[in-house]
């Protein structure tokens, strides 16, 4: 399952990609073209507003909540969502992230970080390097009380 989320939905974007859902963000587009895509790229809408979610045209999600942990539950137990493939995609452009050696981040990332965390992912495409920090920790374990690992 594929989605596109609408432009008030980028913290539930870039949230869902480093869980690694294939996401699409556009940015301000009108509800036509946010349709238009998701029917040709089979793609699921996830949107803040009524009326687009209402649409006949394609599979759509309202998400009610403008909290961004309670956005994740809700679309991950409304539309039976796992998470099998963690860290394998970039917050910020959606491609594939490689994991990469430890030893290549030292200077790249904080130094608190590099000894603190001992795995580490890179995009090319952004030249960003991710790792699972105290954030990430507090997410997933929501998402964990909530169906389990
Ligand atoms: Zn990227």
């Amino acid at each position: 399952m594929r989605f596109i989320c609408d432009h008030m939905l980028g913290a539930l974007a870039r949230w869902m990609r480093l869980l690694g859902f294939d996401v699409l963000y556009p940015g301000p587009i009108s509800d036509r073209e946010i349709i238009g895509i998701a029917v040709e790229e089979d793609r699921v809408i996830l949107t803040r507003d009524k009326e687009l979610s209402s649409t006949d045209k394609a599979q759509a999600l309202y998400v009610e909540s403008d909290d961004l942990e309670e956005q994740l539950l809700a679309t991950m137990s409304e539309l039976e969502l796992k998470v099998t493939d963690p860290m394998s995609r970039c917050s910020l452009c959606n491609a594939q992230i490689e994991k990469v050696d430890k030893t290549s981040v030292e200077g790249e990332v904080p130094e608190g970080v590099f000894d603190r965390q001992e795995e580490f992912w890179y995009c090319p495409t952004c030249n960003k390097y991710y790792w699972q920090g105290s954030h990430w920790d507090r997410i997933t374990k929501t998402i964990e009380k909530l169906v389990g690992s």
